[in-house]
């Protein structure tokens, strides 16, 4: 792996108000062009144990003392001091990631904000259920709940969407009054440590904010899950870590809430308005290089239109412009790393190896440049595997997708329902009534119909199976994040 200057910056961990080094240090690599560009500190079990501990003595300090409203305009704080170092967290986000900074600049950084704003707001505005009992003597009782939060929450994210997954979490638990310790993944360390100088601007109290850098097993991520003073873990990534993790806190009966992996089918009916369902495929199949959880990589298109329907798409993925990250006009960047590329480059050969037609790409681009040693792949698309190849089961989580023809409307939801995950489904008709009929069969947590990744943040996220536990966004969040206190006063 080529190194990059001697003199690469540090990312440390944030415990306790105080930005601190590890005992050792791994790399950060831009995977665009495989440099190393920052060295991360490694929390070792005591800093992931000091940053437990400053956790919990925020919450019986000046964090813990905080009104609603007070708590509520430091999450407003934060947001404005994300939008003011906008440029600085895109420019962050892009180098960790490789993504587009089109795509940082209008998703990720964007969407970071909005996070602190709407758990912000929704807080000012939530109440609680409050009734008026019968009781024999006619007397009465008041029955009402109030809203405590859990403690501290340890929160684990993954690499695709950092900061936006990172603050997803991050803003809920803080409404409700929590600390918490974050542990990002170790491919995209950067926007969390520059997320705790935004804390610190914003006046949010020390200790209330931590982050600890490291990996998963016998690591931060491990250290911190199985921390006895960590009240509840949210987590974000592989449906095998979720697994792993809920081992870790099953004996001390920790709160979990898992947004897992997922294997999502898109239906395509001849009705569909044909243009716009391409560009919608195209943009579930390949956005962020195929690294968005919702991503479709199975693709169902109605017979009569399946041949003219793969043609459009092969046409729109090899339209699309891989390279640098940093040109306003880049739509596809790398893959995360040399591991999770040849991890889909093993995906791509298996296909060919199951029978699969190859309609476009299928290797690794070539640029004779520095993005060479990047760790690009390129968009891909194949069709005739048989609905039971590991291919059509497993998840990817790259630019690829297989497309393949149905007859009928109950075909076409039995093959997206034949699957362990649960997470999304889109479906493209211009009979609504049968968007309404198709996503009401779809076992997933959020069907789309004539649009993609679109989600008003007050509404349930979350998936079914494989796919992850309980829900968050809205008040599903606050409810995750908070323990409800029930009260019945007899009047
Ligand atoms: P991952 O599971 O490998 O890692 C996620 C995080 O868990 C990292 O911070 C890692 O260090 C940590 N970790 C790993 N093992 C651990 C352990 N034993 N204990 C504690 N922490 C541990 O996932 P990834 O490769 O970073 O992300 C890609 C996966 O995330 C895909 O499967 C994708 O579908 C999923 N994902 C799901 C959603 C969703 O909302 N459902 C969103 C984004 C990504």
């Amino acid at each position: 792996m080529p190194r990059g200057s001697s003199r690469v910056k540090l990312i440390q961990n944030y415990v306790d108000g105080n930005f601190v080094s590890g005992k050792s240090r791994f790399a950060d690599v831009n995977p665009a062009t495989g440099v190393v560009i920052a060295e991360v500190a490694e929390a070792d079990k005591e800093q992931v144990d000091q940053a437990v501990q400053s956790a919990r003595k925020a919450l019986r300090g000046d964090w813990g003392r905080k009104s609603v409203s007070e708590r509520a305009a430091h999450l407003h704080r934060v947001a404005d001091a994300i939008e003011k170092r906008f440029d600085c967290f895109v420019a962050a986000e892009v180098a960790d990631t490789g993504k587009p900074i089109a795509l940082a600049s209008r998703l990720d950084v964007p969407r970071a904000a909005a996070n602190f704003r709407v758990f912000a707001n929704l807080l000012q505005a939530s109440g609680l259920e409050s009734f008026q009992t019968e009781t024999p003597d006619g007397k009465g009782a008041l029955n009402y709940a109030v809203r405590k939060p859990l403690g501290v929450v340890g929160i684990i994210t993954p690499w695709n969407l950092p900061l936006l997954l990172l603050t997803w979490k991050v803003a809920p638990a803080l409404a409700c009054g929590n600390s918490v310790v974050v542990k990002p993944s170790e491919e995209t360390p950067a926007t969390a440590t520059l997320l705790a100088e935004v804390m610190q601007e914003a006046g949010i109290p020390d200790g209330a904010y931590n982050v600890v850098h490291g990996f998963g097993p016998n690591s931060a991520g491990e250290f911190l899950t199985q921390h006895p003073n960590v009240n509840a873990v949210t987590f974000t990534g592989e449906s095998a870590t979720g697994a792993a993790i809920m081992r870790t806190v099953a004996a001390s009966v920790k709160p979990v809430s898992f947004e897992l992996g997922g294997k999502n089918a898109a239906i395509v009916f001849e009705d569909c308005d044909f243009e716009e369902a391409v560009r919608g495929i195209s943009e579930a199949v390949f956005l962020n290089t195929g690294q968005v959880c919702l991503c479709a990589e199975r693709v169902y298109v109605q017979q009569n239109i399946f041949d003219r329907f793969v043609e459009a798409l092969k046409r729109e993925a090899e339209s699309l412009r891989l390279g640098a990250p940093m040109e306003s006009t880049t739509q596809l960047g790398p893959l995360i790393s040399s591991q999770h590329r040849d991890k889909v480059l093993s995906y791509y050969r298996l296909a060919r190896e199951e029978g699969a037609i190859t309609v476009s790409g299928g290797g690794v681009p070539e640029f004779g440049t520095e993005f060479d040693h990047g760790f690009y792949v390129q968009p891909t698309i194949y069709t005739g595997l048989a609905e039971t190849a590991r291919c059509v089961k497993e998840e990817i989580f790259g630019p690829v997708c297989h497309v393949a023809p149905f007859a009928s409307e109950e075909e076409a939801v039995a093959m997206a329902n034949d699957t362990k995950y649960g997470l999304a489904a889109s479906i493209w008709t211009s009979n609504l009534k049968r968007g309404h009929r198709v996503a009401q069969q779809m076992n997933v947590g959020i069907t789309w119909v004539n649009c993609w990744f679109l989600r008003d943040l007050r509404t349930p996220f979350g998936g079914v199976g494989l796919s992850g536990i309980g829900r968050e966004g809205g008040m599903h969040s606050l409810n995750f994040y908070s323990e409800l206190n029930n009260i019945c006063i007899r009047l």
